[in-house]
């Protein structure tokens, strides 16, 4: 089955709106193994709507489309639907009356318009909408599927989610299994390297890249008409995978580094200082991100001047005038600095350069130093990083958590895939 997926909406057409829905969806479809071969943007007008769903059934076997099913007057998606599949806009009294209940149990007046939120195109199946008003809408034209769905992302992904995937799984009768290994500390060229080609052992699956400043997740996805075997290929791959780079896997799943960090912690029953410069508290808002990380949390130090570096966490005058800011001596001062004042277990400093200015030739921005202190000993490193400001800190961040992951799990601090 070959999915077209068309956005609507003139903010997406102008660029202001990120076009974040078709993301998502081509995402959760590749997931399901449902195949997007396409996808257009159009505009919020009846006639480009209807063109475009016209263009889309003339190639694909499904359409989706996301947007205007709201109750404005630029929400024409439902007229224009209505318009090329022959099926008049009729009052559906169930959706009307669900729309209504959800205003009241909100506290909300409805304007009188929402009424057109429940006009939908005869034989429309309806899909409820768990977090919002505009259902989603299904509609067989000769066969082929045409689903609307509104444009908010967090409502489109719910009913994306709820109902537009096990709807395609069911239809194309496939079963899916799919895994997701997290890695760190090495490139995406050094991964391929190490997995190298795909054997006949991985029939039925496919294995994806994917790169961020979070690391490269691996994500396997297997599928075929025999679950039995669709499981089994799945396990099969996730032994063969996880032997190969196991030493760069943190997490699996969609599980962060910095839950990662804080199930270590509480298991060690260890609290954290960290004292930061160049990444301005990102390291401990990482570490914060985590419901219950106050059981392991002990506070956050941003030093970001000379002076708060000597005021607060002790840092040797003589240290930053000889060696500057920016260097090892200063990180570990930091960290030892963050752990003694604050009494706790484990102590961080980071100092870095974040540009993107302030670099030089010997000290150039991306320049990162990290410090750990702990009861296990003292590490320090020195990152070289690239990119802009905001992706220097959030890599200076990730790195830190996988340094003090490493070093408090006792594995070898230097990411290596031997
Ligand atoms: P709509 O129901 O089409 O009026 O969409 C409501 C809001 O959702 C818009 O104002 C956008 O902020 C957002 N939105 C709509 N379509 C998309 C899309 N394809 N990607 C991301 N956000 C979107
Ligand atoms: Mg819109």
């Amino acid at each position: 089955m070959q999915v077209e997926i068309v956005t609507i909406g003139n903010e997406i057409l102008s660029g202001r709106t990120l076009d974040t829905n078709f993301a998502t969806l081509a995402r959760l479809l590749e997931e399901a193994s449902v195949k997007v071969a396409w996808h257009s943007t159009v505009g919020d007008s009846q006639e480009r709507i209807a063109e475009g769903l016209t263009r889309a059934l003339d190639r694909a076997d499904a359409v989706v489309m996301t947007g205007g099913l709201g109750p404005t007057p630029d929400d024409v998606t439902r007229k224009a639907v209505s318009t090329v599949l022959g099926r008049p806009l009729q009052l559906d009294e169930g959706v009307l009356e669900s729309i209504r209940e959800r205003g009241r149990r909100m506290g909300r007046r409805l304007p009188a318009t929402i009424e057109t939120m429940a006009l939908l195109p005869r034989g429309a199946e309806v899909w409820p909408n768990s977090v919002g008003s505009a259902p989603g809408l299904l509609l067989l034209h000769r066969d082929k599927p045409v689903m609307l769905l509104p444009g908010v992302p967090s409502e489109m992904t719910a009913l994306a989610e709820e109902h537009l995937v096990p709807y395609l799984r069911e239809r194309t009768g496939r079963a899916i299994e799919t895994f997701t290994l997290r890695t760190y500390g090495v490139f995406e060229s050094q991964l391929h390297e190490r997995i190298g080609a795909l054997d006949d052992a991985w029939q039925g699956a496919s294995l994806a890249y994917l790169p961020s400043s979070f690391g490269v997740d691996l994500r396997v996805t297997v599928s075929g008409a025999n679950p039995a075997v669709v499981r089994e290929t799945s396990l099969r791959a996730y032994n063969e995978l996880f032997a190969k780079v196991n030493g760069v896997v943190y997490a699996e799943g969609a599980t962060g580094m910095e839950e990662v960090l804080g199930a270590i912690l509480l298991d060690k029953g260890w609290r954290i200082a960290a004292a930061e410069s160049c990444t301005g508290g990102l390291f401990v808002k990482r570490l914060t991100d985590v419901p219950g990380s106050s059981r392991y949390v002990e506070r956050g130090f941003v030093t970001y001047s000379n002076a708060a570096k000597l005021e607060l966490l002790g840092v040797d005058e003589g240290t930053l005038k000889a060696q500057g800011a920016v260097s090892a001596a200063v990180a570990e001062q930091m960290a030892g600095g963050a752990r003694g004042r604050a009494g706790v277990e484990v102590g961080v400093g980071i100092t870095g350069i974040a540009g993107p200015d302030g670099g030089s030739e010997n000290k150039p921005v991306g320049l990162v130093f990290v410090a750990l202190a702990s009861p296990l000993g003292e590490v320090v490193r020195v990152l070289h990083l690239h990119g802009s400001r905001a992706t220097v800190r959030e890599r200076a961040a990730q790195t830190a958590l996988d340094l003090l992951r490493r070093h408090l799990l006792g594995l070898p601090v230097d990411a290596s895939l031997d």
